[in-house]
């Protein structure tokens, strides 16, 4: 293993800026990606994962205000020239976006969409080698090469999203970023497109990142995995660790909501806790978490907590791993 990461992020922070005021969405994130590993983001809505995904090809509004580095093989995203950043994207680092079912061009064939790409980053390409390209892609997330000549209606949610993936495939990047890639499928063909994902990332030895709130999902697929809340890690570590024993109350609370992969009824209440995540621009005073936190003591509300060691390889915000806290 490279001891550069593929994708780094350091001490990330996004502000948006609204006309109620400043939305810390994202405040101190340090996460990495290494070639061949796949780790996991977890979190209920509005905790910061997109916003995450935003900062890692600049792809955030203009309201947006990012600090910190984000490193792609060491480079950093954030002060690259227009015309590299152009060159990054695809071709060192891809995304499959929340809800890009819909991000299909309605009348252009699948075959014309996945060429594009593939134009714009190999100066060599020519028809015939873009074509061949086109097959083995569909070919390698399951459709048949002749699904090059459909239209995007012509296929269901399931195909439609595995044409994404090869959009995102299509310049052979190194690092593969996936934002909630299942959501809106059924719950069968979500395993199989995340065993589809998991499977060619793993083959290709790609750095991947996988965003889901259903850390069930995360926990037996992943190496490691992060668990976000109010716009930072609160959690990090081997997946199937954090998962069977988590130590945050919130890991706990999204651990035990997920009984089964996609189960429905937890769609609903995605924490199995009362109430919502709390609105970035408004947080509580302490461990934002305190207000929900079934294991909340008295001094919650007075500490911010930082991400302490909690374990072989793990780490966990809260005064219950913090030794020198006194919780009495
Ligand atoms: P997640 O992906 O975990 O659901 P997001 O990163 O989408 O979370 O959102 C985090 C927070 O940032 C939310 O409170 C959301 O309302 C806010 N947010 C996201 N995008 C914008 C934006 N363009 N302008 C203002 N606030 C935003
Ligand atoms: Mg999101």
């Amino acid at each position: 293993m490279s001891d550069v990461a593929a994708l780094e992020l350091r001490d990330v922070h996004v502000t948006y800026r609204t006309r109620e005021g400043p939305v810390p969405a994202v405040r101190g994130v340090d996460l990495s990606v290494f070639a061949g590993e796949v780790v996991g983001v977890a979190g209920e809505s509005g905790c910061g994962k997109s916003t995450i995904v935003s900062t890692i090809l600049r792809l955030f509004p203009a309201s947006a205000t990012v600090t910190g580095e984000v490193l792609l093989d060491g480079e950093n995203v954030l002060t690259m020239r227009w015309g590299r950043m152009r060159a990054v994207r695809w071709g060192v680092a891809s995304v499959v976006f929340q809800g890009a079912l819909h991000s299909l061009n309605p009348i252009q064939r699948i075959g014309t969409q996945l060429v594009e790409p593939i134009f714009l980053h190999d100066k060599l390409a020519t028809d015939n080698s873009a074509a061949t390209k086109v097959r083995t892609l569909l070919e390698q997330v399951g459709l048949p090469a002749r699904h090059a000549d459909a239209y995007p209606h012509q296929l269901s949610g399931g195909q439609k999203q595995r044409v994404m993936i090869a959009l995102a495939l299509a310049c052979d990047p190194q690092v593969l970023i996936c934002d909630e890639p299942t959501t809106a499928l059924d719950v069968m063909v979500q395993a199989q497109i995340l065993e589809l994902l998991i499977g060619i990332a793993r083959e290709r030895s790609m750095a991947m990142l996988l965003i889901s709130h259903d850390l069930s999902v995360l926990g037996t697929s992943c190496d490691r995995v992060a668990v976000m809340y109010a716009g930072r890690i609160i959690e990090h570590g081997p997946a199937r660790a954090v998962f069977d024993w988590p130590e945050h109350p919130y890991t706990r609370a999204l651990s035990s909501a997920f009984p089964t992969i996609g189960d429905a009824a937890s769609r609903y209440a995605p924490s199995g806790l009362p109430g919502d995540p709390p609105f970035p621009g408004d947080l509580p005073s302490g461990c934002p978490f305190h207000p929900r936190c079934p294991s909340a003591l008295p001094v919650c509300p007075t500490v911010d907590v930082k991400l302490l060691p909690a374990g072989p390889g793990r780490t966990a915000a809260c005064v219950l791993v913090d030794q020198s806290v006194p919780t009495r």
